[in-house]
């Protein structure tokens, strides 16, 4: 049988031996009545290791983004974010939709970075016409890729001087601590709320987490109920997410070191370029005359190595659960297919 190794997301891993014994022995009680205690632990260790007053544990890195959005705007608020935003492309439009909350969007540079200028002339000053601007959105990492600590504190300078809030979609916040080599803290002082995922990197099955003020968390608390979110022996997962934070945290590092060994030995094979890599994600593209991305990432595939094709190139992640021997499968498929490519489009002319 042909391995195959899966590079498409981190959210494909599954928990580790030692979560699912501590799913078995989580002490447990009613969340929405508070009475969860693990699901309190893993709350004040989110909230203490983000620098925040307090955390709530929710189901995904979607219902944190919404709660969180509802949490900080009302009808008639207006948010600023990323034209390539996991919120603005990837949820539905679901502040839109279900929130009744306008979003006014700004360009995504390639690094990630919203440029400052440009938000700064997205602020509305007040006027009868226009809907309150009331908070910025920022993604780290976004594809990958690290927003420098310094553009994070640009960014909430100018929030301030607008008495504006910033709200952090840091679903990989750990792998972005990890590369800088900064506790999350050092990053989401930047920010008023964050939201960071449990199941991604982290090898949690579900779950994420919400962090800001304890006003915040009050009202983030009374939207995850309105969006059904309410949930009730959560402890059972909290359990594996309490497990994320203290022991997944420094192992990030591994999947960064995989994702530079993949590069390295795909920068060695002709007709494959390698476009960025900074964390957890090796982004790779085609230099092979007449054959596209899209064709590349199908023959990956095909050959046993699952990635997704993405506008900014062929993703492939790295995770818990891949090994550099994986590693090195990997780059020995990419080397083959990129051979058989090369010989057939000869062949075509
Ligand atoms: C994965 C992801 C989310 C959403 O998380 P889900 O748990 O899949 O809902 C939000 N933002 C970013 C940047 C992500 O990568």
């Amino acid at each position: 049988m042909k391995s195959i190794v899966d590079l498409r997301s981190d959210t494909v891993t599954h928990p580790s031996p030692e979560m699912r014994e501590a799913m078995s022995k989580a002490d447990l009680g009613d969340d929405v009545f508070g009475e969860d205690p693990t699901v309190r632990r893993l709350e004040e260790l989110a909230a203490n290791m983000t620098g925040k007053e307090a955390a709530l544990f929710v189901a995904s890195g979607s219902m944190g983004n919404l709660v969180s959005l509802l949490a900080h705007c009302s009808r008639e608020h207006e948010v600023i974010l990323g034209s390539k935003s996991h919120i603005h492309i990837h949820e539905q439009g679901g502040v839109a939709s279900l929130g009744g909350i306008h979003c006014k969007v700004v360009k995504t540079q390639l690094d990630g970075t919203l440029d400052i200028e440009e938000i700064e002339s997205c602020i509305n000053e007040e006027d009868i016409h226009c809907a309150k601007t009331r908070l910025i959105c920022l993604e780290n990492t976004w594809y990958g890729r690290v927003l420098p600590l310094s553009y994070m504190a640009e960014v909430k300078e100018l929030a301030d001087q607008h008495g504006l809030l910033v709200h952090l979609d840091g679903a990989r916040l750990f792998n972005a601590a990890v590369a800088l080599g900064v506790p999350a803290s050092t990053i989401t002082q930047h920010v008023d709320s964050v939201q960071f995922c449990l199941s991604k990197g982290l090898a949690s099955p579900i779950g994420s987490m919400v962090c800001g003020t304890t006003e915040f968390i009050a009202k983030a608390r009374r939207a995850r109920k309105l969006v059904g979110g309410g949930w009730r022996q959560a402890g059972v997962i909290a359990a594996c997410g309490i497990l994320s934070l203290k022991s997944m945290v420094e192992r990030l590092a591994d999947d960064h070191a995989n994702a530079q060994l993949l590069a390295e030995l795909c920068r060695k094979i002709d007709g494959i370029e390698v476009l960025h890599v900074e964390t957890n994600m090796c982004f790779l593209g085609s230099k092979l005359p007449g054959v596209s991305n899209r064709t590349l990432e199908l023959a990956l595939n095909e050959a046993g190595l699952l990635c997704f094709g993405e506008t900014v190139g062929i993703r492939c992640v790295t995770h818990y659960g891949i090994e550099a021997s994986d590693i090195k499968a990997a780059a020995e498929i990419v080397a083959k297919v990129a051979q058989n490519l090369k010989t057939q489009t000869k062949v075509g002319v």
